[in-house]
């Protein structure tokens, strides 16, 4: 039986990386697969991508898996033999981060879960199996071509906020799981009508398009490999780009240009802007759009009680923090839930 946890603490773990002299590649994949036995399939995949050195987060369900993992230059080759090896990953689209040192995970977890993509699906007749048609960039520019098909974004509202696919309607909910039912009860009166669906890396879509098949809808299609995947194609082959503003990515850049349109406003002055700042008050950290004036002004804090509260000595600050309610201050990503008086 092989050793299947590390028993090296993460600040050792994270030294053996910072020593490496070798760089990574970060690469991520997924895909939708009835797997039978997700903990036997896991003890497997541990043992095979331990000995190729590979770091990173793998989700494993019975309905599939999604990886984001890293893996030093010399072994990408046989990573993806590896990978391609496995029945159901033949050929598996490898994503490559572009803007990554490679040093974000400094040791490898697997875990199984009861889903991949969290849904809130309850249906026991629901399954990936069954799932829409999957559309390349080309063929998305062709069908978008007709004023008569939907588009739906599938992500958050704040990803959707500074860009978006012309056309594209927003499903406004906090949730994916929120989202599925949202859609269909949205489109109810188009059943028959092409409906595309899409995200950022295809994850999300893809199950969203077997839901709408799940729920009556009959031509369902989905954007493959998301708006990565279409930007990268529209540039390869000088297709028009139909995608406008910024691609949301939940790195430090919280964005990608692919337009220089901005289409979104500062959430405190009014004025076009597009980026993205975590609120400069520990305390806080709301994400929330902020133009560069007001990135002067309020110091990058949200409002005025977080701009004082940064003003504070820094032991003071951490005084302040105890016993705050996280869950409610921290990653709170929507305007509407900025908490009430501090934003106006
Ligand atoms: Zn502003
Ligand atoms: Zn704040």
């Amino acid at each position: 039986m092989a050793v299947l946890h590390n028993r090296v603490s993460q600040k050792e773990l994270k030294q053996h990386l910072l020593q490496e002299k070798e760089s990574r590649i970060t690469i991520s994949f997924y895909r939708y697969y009835s797997i039978t036995d997700p903990i036997v399939f896991r003890d497997e995949l541990y043992t095979a991508l331990n000995v190729l050195d590979v770091f990173g987060r793998i989700y494993i369900a019975s309905e599939g898996i999604n990886a984001q993992v890293s893996v030093p230059q010399s072994k990408f080759d046989p990573l993806k033999e590896y990978l391609f090896s496995i029945d159901f990953l033949k050929n598996v689209r490898l994503n490559i981060a572009i803007d990554d040192d490679g040093r974000s995970f400094w040791v490898l977890k697997i875990k199984v879960r009861d889903k991949i993509v969290a849904d809130g699906i309850t249906d026991p007749d629901f399954n990936m199996n069954k799932k829409g048609h999957y559309v390349d960039a080309d063929l998305f520019n062709e069908l978008t071509n007709d004023p008569d098909t939907i588009v739906v974004d599938m992500r958050n509202h704040y990803e959707y906020e500074v860009g978006h696919f012309e056309q594209a309607i927003e499903v406004p909910s906090d949730t994916f799981r929120e989202q599925l039912p949202m859609a269909a009860e949205m489109l109810k009166n188009a059943k028959e009508k092409k409906i595309i669906m899409y995200c950022t890396g295809g994850i999300r879509c893809e199950k969203a398009s077997a839901y709408m098949l799940h729920r009556g809808f009959q031509n369902v299609f989905h954007l493959v490999g998301g708006i990565i995947h279409y930007v990268n194609q529209v540039e390869e082959k000088g297709l028009e780009n139909k995608f406008k503003g910024k691609n949301f990515v939940f790195d430090n850049r919280l964005g990608e240009r692919i337009t220089e349109e901005i289409i979104a406003k500062c959430h405190q002055c009014g004025k076009p802007s597009d980026t993205h700042v975590n609120c400069a008050n520990e305390g806080c950290h709301l994400l929330f759009i902020q133009c560069n004036d007001c990135a002067k002004k309020w110091g990058g804090c949200c409002s005025e009680a977080c701009y004082a509260i940064v003003q504070l000595p820094t032991e003071q600050q951490k005084e302040l923090r105890k016993g705050t309610d996280k869950g409610q201050n921290i990653f709170n990503k929507s305007r509407k839930r900025m908490r009430p008086g501090l934003n106006e």
